[in-house]
């Protein structure tokens, strides 16, 4: 969707008060861009998880400059729907990664504990 200013301006529109009130809430959401540009950057932070980590970090509530306290699992519903439409889950997000070969441990955990058991054994 937006600048994390447009975001802002929508909150006032929603919940009252200044853009500035919202812009550290839908930054936040958005400072996956700084590493990962296109779209994909949502998989971090947008979806129902997300929304209630940005709880955690800023709060239940804030209160915006016309006094009012506003639930941030809020801001971020609206920044999440404004951007995809609805809230997927992390889950949404995750299954959408297809594992390649290289992801895979090389040998399974049970023959590298052997090899290593192996070579205890000859140090003694
Ligand atoms: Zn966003």
């Amino acid at each position: 969707m937006a600048h994390p200013l447009k975001h802002a301006q929508n909150s006032v529109k929603k919940f009252g008060g200044q853009a500035e009130d919202y812009l550290a809430v839908h930054k936040w959401f958005d400072e996956s861009k700084a590493f990962f540009a296109d779209f994909r950057h949502r998989a971090l932070r947008h979806h129902a998880e997300g929304i209630f980590l940005s709880e955690t970090i800023f709060g239940v509530t804030i209160t915006n400059s016309d006094g009012n306290e506003v639930p941030v699992r809020y801001i971020g519903e609206q920044h999440v729907r404004e951007d995809l439409g609805r809230i997927p889950t992390a889950q949404d997000w995750l299954s959408q990664i297809k594992p390649q070969r290289s992801s895979y441990r090389k040998k399974p955990l049970a023959k590298r504990r052997k090899v290593r058991d192996n070579q205890n054994v000859r140090s003694f």
